[in-house]
């Protein structure tokens, strides 16, 4: 019998000292990677009591095993004898508990404290009201921690990293810490103890070390400076330096991200082979007769993305393009050129919005810009009339309708197209990967052009967006100044009101905003009142030389309607509301926006509501009025004072909430990453995301494929494995 299928319950302190050897890299008759796909109860120590522990942790086989990575690292090599230890240092000591106490202060807290010595002096370690951590050590047991020294009656860390090594742990120290200078610390379970997950990592690398393959080919990882899989999965387990356990992880994260990306790269391969059905050309003649149009000149930014979309236009291959800009950037503007372009050609063209009223907007805005040309457009909107929508429908059948406006139902029901050029899609980014799949394959191989209106953060444009090209409007049309942003103290809030009475002299108006934050309806109600009661004593006491006006969610359409009216037209100074986003009003003399409970706003909501000022000629101020009682609420009130660029604030909202607060990120179709993280991990993010495209690029290269040998490279086994990883991902989206 050899040692894979030795199962001996207790195999006593063996770490892995050298490397298991790997396999040549290249593709190779044997297939099923061997002790990797067994049961994870091949492993010595691992009996059938253990096994089940595992499966707790999600580890079935050999290979989970190997990818259950240590969540952090105690640095043994760096041990110091207690008497050196130097206040305010970090430094990591070792030590016998020779003592240990509960006890209640006279306020109530509990303190609990162990003493340690390590025979040149004692260290305590102590946890403030944390009486379950009475359990965590007891007299006699050997342990390392590490932390930050203070002196309070004696030299201690509070709330230290800190591991209970077993008695032959202990006592092998010595050897130890030259084989296993660096303690992995894992996420354990109930009755798995870290030293038994310490040794059973060992037996699995020593078993199974010599089947793991690399799958990516030696040049590439010369190039990138990445460790061999074999090399980076021992070291991630049991490194000699701090350093290896870095480039390790390093190495793991860069092959989950180059993965996924890889995906991504073959479904933008994918959507590109087939031609389009229809070739379209724009000549000089129809640039110049679509360019009348507009009244005003196109901004260097809006002539960017514009070329890049004339690219795709006349490519023979379909286009699938992100459009991104804050709102009023003229992203419109720019769409309207694409779908005029087609409709040059004879072809009809396709605007959808996510709801009716933003449909209909779009209608009024199209037609506004087209009044003088014959270009015939089109509203199809629900609850149309029955024989009114027979009849549209039958129009853009027969091909008398250049350009149809209308929701997502456009191309789900029974629309037929005389024959449809460029489908854009407004505010789609609520649609992830997988969703748009099924959006593009209902249609035949039409442009596809998706605008978005909130900036995205990098890191998302290169996974949720991972698969289309993208295009940035990053300058606003001229004339739109900067909101000036100012985050003001309770304490200068009469300041405050004496400036806006100033403005307000000055014929320019103001909201006070208190935004909606939760859907509950105990929150409305208290918001309500609190808007109401602002309303009442803004009125009477602050400006009553002014008329203020009240607008929230329980007032009748009709209602709201007449108040936004008199804002409109100046017959209120002061607008006092709790959904100004919602209402969608765009008032250029309202200059002035003070935010109320500022703090429990994210920081993109923090700017689209700033985006309903600085809309006129005029300056604009935005005051924060708010109290966080956390680092992070300070830094979020700080960020949006400071910068005015949509996209730093998308970038920021999403490093301070994580990816899967920002956006719902699971719901929009991005895989779980089990090491790497998007944010954090953005630079391997960025060039993994560049290679796999370089990579995807080889005609060998799709995702059913075999990867047969190119210039000498073979392709085949990371093809297997963004298979084996990332199938459903795969599967979902149709690619191959
Ligand atoms: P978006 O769709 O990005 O919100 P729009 O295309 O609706 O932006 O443009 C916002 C406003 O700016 C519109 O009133 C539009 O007419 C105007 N606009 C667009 N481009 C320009 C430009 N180059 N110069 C001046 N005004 C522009
Ligand atoms: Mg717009």
């Amino acid at each position: 019998m050899s040692e894979e299928t030795d199962i001996d319950p207790d195999p006593g302190l063996r770490y892995p000292t050298r490397p298991g050897r790997a396999r040549p890299y290249g593709p190779s008759k044997r297939d099923n990677f061997d002790s990797l796909k067994k049961s994870a109860q091949y492993v010595r120590g691992v009996g059938p009591k253990n096994a089940a522990r595992l499966r707790k942790l999600n580890i079935k086989t050999v290979g989970d095993l190997l990818y259950h990575l240590p969540r952090k690292y105690l640095d043994c090599s760096k041990i110091v004898p207690m008497n050196q230890a130097r206040p305010k240092r970090f430094c990591t000591v070792r030590g016998n508990v020779i003592d240990a106490e509960t006890r209640r202060t006279y306020g109530g807290k509990t303190i609990t404290k162990f003493v340690l010595t390590d025979g040149t002096g004692a260290m305590a370690a102590v946890w403030f009201n944390a009486p379950y951590m009475a359990e965590a050590m007891k007299e006699g047991d050997v342990v390392v921690m590490s932390g930050k020294v203070n002196f309070y009656d004696m030299a201690q860390m509070v709330s230290p990293e800190f591991e209970v090594l077993g008695t032959d742990e202990a006592e092998a120290l010595g050897d130890m810490a030259r084989a296993m200078p660096i303690l992995p610390v894992y996420r354990a379970t109930e009755g798995l103890t870290q030293r038994r997950l310490r040794l059973i990592m060992g037996n699995a690398l020593r078993l199974a070390l010599k089947d793991v393959r690399d799958f990516l080919p030696p040049a590439m990882l010369r190039a990138r400076k990445l460790p061999s899989l074999p090399d980076a999965l021992r070291k991630a387990h049991f490194p000699q330096k701090m350093k290896e356990a870095e480039t390790a992880r390093k190495r793991l994260a860069y092959d989950e991200l180059f993965l996924m990306e890889l995906v991504l790269a073959l479904r933008h391969k994918a959507l590109k082979r087939d031609d389009k059905t229809h070739r379209v050309d724009v000549s000089a003649k129809i640039d110049e007769h679509i360019r009348r149009l507009f009244p005003f000149q196109l901004t260097a930014a809006q002539e960017k993305v514009l070329t890049e979309i004339v690219g795709d236009i006349r490519s023979a291959k379909p286009m699938n393009r992100l459009l991104q800009g804050d709102v009023g950037s003229g992203k419109t503007v720019v769409a309207l050129y694409a779908m005029l372009c087609y409709v040059a050609n004879k072809r009809q063209a396709a605007l959808m919005a996510p709801t009716e009223i933003l449909a209909q907007q779009h209608y009024q805005t199209v037609s506004r810009l087209l009044k003088n040309s014959r270009v015939r457009i089109l509203p199809l909107i629900g609850g149309m009339p029955k024989r009114k929508r027979r009849e549209s429908l039958a129009a853009i059948a027969a091909g008398e309708v250049d350009i149809v406006i209308g929701t997502h139902a456009l191309i789900q029901a029974d629309v037929n197209f005389a024959g449809l050029g460029i489908i854009v899609v407004d505010e789609q980014h609520k649609f992830g990967v997988m969703q748009r799949g099924s959006l593009i394959k209902k249609s035949l191989n039409p442009d596809v052009l998706i605008m978005t209106a909130t900036p995205i953060p990098r890191t998302l444009t290169m996974t949720v967006f991972g698969d289309l090209d993208v295009s940035i409007i990053d300058r606003m049309p001229p004339g739109r100044k900067r909101v000036k942003t100012w985050w003001v103290p309770r304490r200068k809030l009469p300041g405050a009101y004496d400036f806006i009475r100033k403005e307000i002299n000055r014929g320019r108006q103001a909201y006070f905003v208190y935004p909606l934050v939760e859907e509950s309806t105990a929150e409305q109600t208290r918001q309500l009142k609190n808007a109401t009661k602002m309303a009442e004593l803004l009125g009477k006491d602050v400006f009553p030389e002014f008329r203020v006006g009240l607008l929230h969610g329980r007032m009748s359409s009709e209602e709201k309607k007449s108040i936004m009216l008199s804002f409109r037209d100046g017959k209120i100074q002061v607008l006092v509301s709790t959904i100004v986003i919602e209402v969608g009003i765009d008032v250029p003399n309202a200059t002035m926006m003070v935010i109320e409970n500022a703090e429990r706003f994210g920081l993109s909501q923090l700017h689209q509501l700033r985006g309903r000022i600085g809309r006129g000629s005029e300056e604009s101020y935005c005051m924060l009025f708010g109290n966080p009682r956390t680092p992070e609420g300070k830094e979020r009130l700080k960020i949006i004072s400071r910068t005015s660029d949509g996209f730093k604030i998308a970038e920021e909202d999403l490093r301070l909430r994580g990816p899967g607060e920002f956006f719902g990120t699971r719901q929009h179709g991005l895989p779980e990453l089990r090491i790497a993280n998007i944010v954090e991990d953005y630079e391997i993010l960025r060039v993994a995301r560049r290679d796999a495209f370089s990579v995807a690029q080889k005609k060998s290269v799709t995702a059913g494929g075999r990867g047969v040998p190119i210039d000498g490279t073979y392709y085949g086994a990371m093809l297997k494995e963004v298979r084996s990883r990332f199938a459903d991902m795969v599967e979902l989206i149709g690619v191959g």
